[in-house]
C-alpha cells in the first residue's frame, strides 16, 4: 500500500518542489488519465505564473557533425561511416545568425559534435563576433565536454549559456550507453564547472533510452533537483539506424509529457524546451509539450543544405524547410494553443545578464 495517493504526491510536489525518489517512482509507475490531467494543469499554472503565455525561441545552429565520441545512441558518432561530415565556415555561421536575428531570434545555440577543428580560440573568436554584432543576444554553447579553463575562456568571450545533457544519472546506465573512453563522473564534473563559472546551465536526458529503467529516471529527477540547473532538455530517445542501438524502440510521448510536468513542478522557473525529438514522434508533440509545462522551442537555423546530415536520430522533422518557414510554422502552432512566440533573449526568470 502506498502511503500517499498520486493526487497527494502531485500536490506536495507543487508546493514543496521536491519528492523522494520512491515517490517519483510511484507517479511514474501508474497514473490515471485524471491524475495526468491534474499534473499537467498544475505544471501549466506554475509555468504561466513565471512566464505567462510566452514561448521563448532559440535558433539552433548545428555547425559541425564531426565528432570524436562514439555514443552508442547518436547518429553522428565517430564510427558511423554513413554520415556525410560537414563543418560550417565562420561566415556561414554568421549568416545563419544574421538571418535568425532578422526573424526575431535573440538566442543562438551553437551545437555540434566534439570537433577538434574548432579549437577554443576559433570558437572564442566566433562568440566575440556574434556578441559584437548583436549585444542584445544570448549565445548558448552545446559542444560537449571541455576543460574548465576552456569553459571559462568562452564565458569570458561572452557565451551566456551551456547545454550539456547529463544523459543519465545512473552510472551503470551511462556505461551502457557510452564506450569505455567516456566517463560518467567527468560529465557530471563538467556540469558543476559550468555552473560555478557563471553560465546558465542546461542538463537533461533522453526519455526511453535503451536500458533506462524507472529507477534510472528517479535518479535523474533527484539529480536534477540537486544540480538545480537553469535549463533542462529532455526528449524521447529515437533510434538512428546506423548506430548500435538502431533497432531499439523509441521513447514515448506520454512518458515525456509526464516528465516535463514533473520537472516544471520541481524546478518552477526552469527553461524547458519542447524538443524537436518530441515533435518527431508526434505531429503535435511540441504543442503538447508546451501544454505540459515547457516554455521554449528550438527551431533549426542551419543551412538547409546540411540539415539532413545532422541526423542524431531518424525521421527528424523540419530538415527541408527554410528558417523563415520554420519560424512561421511555429508561430502558427503556438498560437493554435493560445501561446505566443516572443523575440526576447528569454533568460531564466530573475537571472541578470549583467556581468
Ligand atoms: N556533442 C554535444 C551535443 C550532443 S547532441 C554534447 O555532447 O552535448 C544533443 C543531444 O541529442 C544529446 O545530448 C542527446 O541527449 C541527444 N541525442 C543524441 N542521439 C539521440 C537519439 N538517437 N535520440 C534522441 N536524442 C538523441
Amino acid at each position: 500500500m502506498a502511503l500517499y495517493t498520486n493526487g497527494e504526491l502531485i500536490d506536495r510536489l507543487a508546493e514543496a518542489h521536491f519528492l523522494k525518489k520512491e515517490e517519483y517512482l510511484q507517479l511514474l509507475r501508474h497514473m490515471t488519465d485524471q491524475e495526468r490531467e491534474m499534473l499537467q494543469e498544475k505544471a501549466r499554472r506554475v509555468r504561466e505564473s513565471h512566464y505567462g503565455k510566452k514561448v521563448f525561441i532559440r535558433g539552433l545552429i548545428e555547425f559541425t557533425n564531426y565528432c570524436k565520441n562514439n555514443c552508442l545512441y547518436c547518429g553522428i558518432r565517430r564510427d558511423n561511416a554513413n554520415v556525410m561530415r560537414y563543418r560550417l565556415t565562420e561566415e556561414e555561421i554568421l549568416l545563419c545568425v544574421e538571418e535568425g536575428y532578422g526573424l526575431g531570434f535573440r538566442t543562438f545555440v551553437l551545437q555540434g559534435g566534439e570537433d577538434g577543428f574548432f579549437t577554443a580560440e576559433k570558437l572564442g573568436r566566433l562568440i566575440l563576433e556574434i556578441k559584437a554584432r548583436h549585444g542584445d543576444c544570448a549565445v548558448t554553447l552545446s559542444v560537449g565536454e571541455h576543460p574548465r579553463e576552456v569553459y571559462r575562456y568562452w564565458h569570458d568571450c561572452g557565451a551566456d549559456r551551456y547545454l550539456l545533457r547529463h544523459e543519465t544519472a545512473s552510472r551503470d546506465h551511462y556505461e551502457m550507453l557510452h564506450p569505455r573512453q567516456m566517463c560518467f563522473s567527468r560529465r557530471m564534473e563538467c556540469l558543476y564547472d559550468l555552473k560555478e563559472i557563471g553560465y546558465q546551465v542546461g542538463a537533461g536526458f533522453m526519455v526511453g533510452s535503451p536500458g533506462q529503467t524507472l529507477e534510472c529516471i528517479g535518479e535523474d529527477l533527484v539529480f536534477l533537483k540537486e544540480l538545480d540547473p537553469h535549463m533542462v532538455g529532455i526528449g524521447p530517445f529515437i533510434p538512428q539506424r546506423d548506430t548500435p542501438l538502431g533497432d531499439r524502440p523509441a521513447g514515448t510521448l506520454d512518458q515525456t509529457l509526464v516528465l516535463l510536468s514533473l520537472i516544471r513542478l520541481m524546478l518552477p522557473k526552469v527553461l524547458l524546451p519542447a524538443t524537436t525529438a518530441l515533435g518527431t514522434i508526434h505531429p503535435r508533440g511540441r504543442e503538447l509539450g508546451i501544454l505540459a509545462g515547457a516554455n521554449v522551442v528550438m527551431p533549426n537555423l542551419s543551412p538547409v543544405s546540411v540539415r539532413d546530415q545532422y541526423r542524431l536520430y531518424d525521421n527528424k522533422i523540419c530538415t527541408g524547410e527554410e528558417s523563415a518557414q520554420c519560424r512561421e510554422c511555429l508561430n502558427a502552432r503556438m498560437e493554435s494553443i493560445g501561446y505566443q512566440v516572443v523575440a526576447e533573449r528569454g533568460d531564466y526568470a530573475g537571472f541578470s545578464s549583467e556581468r
